[in-house]
């Protein structure tokens, strides 16, 4: 079983954009209209011993993920964090410290990124070896440019992404992946700078080669990325970069000039949109000297 499979049928089955719903299931969040306000909804879990080990990582830095990765979802959109929900699953033999130690990561983390954590529901499994899961619903509204989705990239657009990437995960477990920063001022200082020109967002979750993909997909287009340019972590090549994942940086598509940096965030174009090609050319290819490699595998994904 392929997560990716899984989610094609989820959206290939979801109702188009309505009056109702202006973005469907398929971008990092939904926007529907309560009333004639827009808001934006998403949800997103951690479970230990997929997305961290509760044996090696702090119960703080737990709770400061299961947060900060529902909030690059409203980065990858550009939008202002409204409020937080959260459900929990303990395993029987967690304890009360434990839990009151989780709960005010969260919560901590929520207040810090201005996003009140407003409600949720903890529950207690029946043994002790299933696993924590924590469930993040987060709400949002749009920003200064409104909600940035991942299908406006057109031919003529240069393609960008924000931070450096690869080597999040750190050989002990720990790492970049439990202590990024959402690149939420990052993404409103755009909106607000580029405006109508920044035409598609998404945050690197999968990987840089599978997430630009999801990007040349639902935009209609196709995508070259140049390796040399691809802003490499320390220790990283341009293969891991484009293939770990779990960056939490943005990768986005815009017309004319874009700054270098951002609220101290260096900010690197990295290839050029394009008409989709024939259909044996893959939606995303890196060029590697003058080979082109096709990049829409290069990442993460959960099978069983
Ligand atoms: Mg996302």
């Amino acid at each position: 079983m392929r997560e990716s499979e899984l989610l094609q049928h989820v959206y290939d089955t979801a109702d188009g954009p309505t009056r109702q719903v202006p973005i469907p299931p398929g971008d990092d969040m939904a926007m529907l209209l309560v009333g004639e306000v827009p808001v934006l909804a998403a949800v997103d879990q951690v479970i230990d011993g997929r997305h961290f080990d509760l044996d090696t990582t702090p119960l703080e830095l737990v709770g400061r993920k299961a947060v900060t990765r529902s909030l690059s979802d409203v980065a990858a959109m550009a939008s202002h964090p409204v409020a937080l929900l959260v459900t929990v699953a303990l395993p029987s033999d967690f304890g009360h410290d434990r839990a009151t130690a989780l709960f005010d990561a969260m919560r901590e983390t929520a207040r810090y990124y201005e996003c009140p954590l407003v409600g949720g529901d903890i529950t207690l499994h029946r043994d002790a070896s299933s696993p924590l899961v924590c469930t993040v619903t987060v709400l949002a509204r749009p920003g200064p440019a409104g909600a940035v989705t991942r299908s406006g990239a057109r031919s003529g657009d240069t393609l960008y992404v924000t931070g450096r990437l690869g080597g999040s995960l750190g050989p002990d477990g720990l790492g970049r992946h439990l202590t990024f920063e959402p690149r939420i001022s990052v993404a409103l200082g755009l909106a607000e700078n580029l405006q109508t020109r920044l035409h598609a967002m998404i945050d690197i979750s999968d990987g840089l080669g599978r997430d630009a993909a999801h990007l040349a997909r639902c935009s209609g287009v196709r995508i070259e990325i140049d390796a040399a340019r691809i802003p490499c972590a320390d220790g990283v090549d341009w293969r891991r970069a484009a293939s770990d994942g779990e960056d939490y940086e943005l990768c986005f598509a815009a017309a004319g000039e874009v700054p270098s940096t951002l609220a101290g965030v260096p900010v690197t174009a990295i290839g050029r949109v394009f008409e989709p090609g024939p259909g044996t050319v893959a939606p995303v290819e890196i060029r590697v000297g003058a080979e082109s490699i096709d990049a829409t595998r290069l990442g993460w994904e959960h099978r069983s």
